[in-house]
């Protein structure tokens, strides 16, 4: 092959593999994500939803169950609805080490949860050190991370841990899922706590997990604890 052709085949592979591509079919990315135009168009963006738990309501309304009895969590803010392309790229990152889909995911948190009420820091859901070794990766600090970067807030990583070992929550039902957490997570560093934290995780399904890490946080000072989620599911 003539030096020219090669030079000219070298470029366009490069740009074939440096260009952003959508991570939910394979189209170019647009508008600086790993998503296309039209799958961008179509995210499924968590807009009407209960303040306090982020249950996609009709009209961003109150949900029954928090007018009965109101989470821990004052304000729960979620990206998007746990749908597509959601139910695919969050199982990618959490379960398959797909660190690019938890970049997209960051990055659609950012965008979306730029402009609520900010904490005076984030806080990732721990994961047990055990479940940690295997994973390699805890997937709510891959979240907390670059969104905490990207919004300016400081990251408090060792301040909330995960004493115990729980099965699996997908398996379990609401009442299993709540004694499932019973002393899952402890404070260490009290003296670190602000008033004001916000708790990242990726996905909020009936919320046990974040409410019993607000329980503890609560209990340990916090005047006010938030959910940060990227996706809800309904
Ligand atoms: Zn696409
Ligand atoms: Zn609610």
């Amino acid at each position: 092959m003539e030096a020219k052709r090669v030079d000219h085949w070298l470029r366009r592979a490069g740009q074939l593999l440096l260009a952003p591509r959508c991570l939910a079919c394979g189209e170019p990315g647009a508008d600086g994500l790993d998503l296309c135009r039209a799958c961008t168009e179509a995210l499924p963006w968590n807009r009407a939803a209960c303040p306090r738990c982020a249950l996609p309501t009709p009209h961003g309304d109150r949900c029954g169950a928090c007018l009965q009895a109101p989470t821990p969590m004052t304000a729960t803010y979620a990206a998007c609805v746990y749908g597509l392309p959601l139910d695919r790229l969050v199982p990618r990152f959490k379960f398959h080490q797909d660190l690019a889909c938890g970049r997209l995911l960051a990055e659609l948190m950012t965008r979306s949860l730029a402009t609520v009420e900010r904490p005076d820091a984030l806080i990732p859901i721990p994961l047990h050190a055990s479940r940690l070794r295997q994973r390699g990766y805890d997937q709510a600090l891959e979240l907390a991370r670059p969104l905490g970067r990207a919004l300016d807030l400081p990251l408090l990583e060792r301040v909330l841990i995960r004493q115990r070992e729980t099965a699996p929550q997908s398996e379990l039902d609401a009442a299993a899922r709540r004694r499932n957490l019973r002393g899952a997570f402890a404070v260490q560093a009290r003296d670190m706590l602000p008033a004001h934290v916000a708790l990242v995780d990726d996905v909020m399904t009936t919320g046990a997990t974040l409410q019993a890490a607000a329980q503890v946080l609560l209990r340990a000072g916090v005047q006010r604890v938030d959910a940060w989620v990227c996706a809800r599911s309904p």
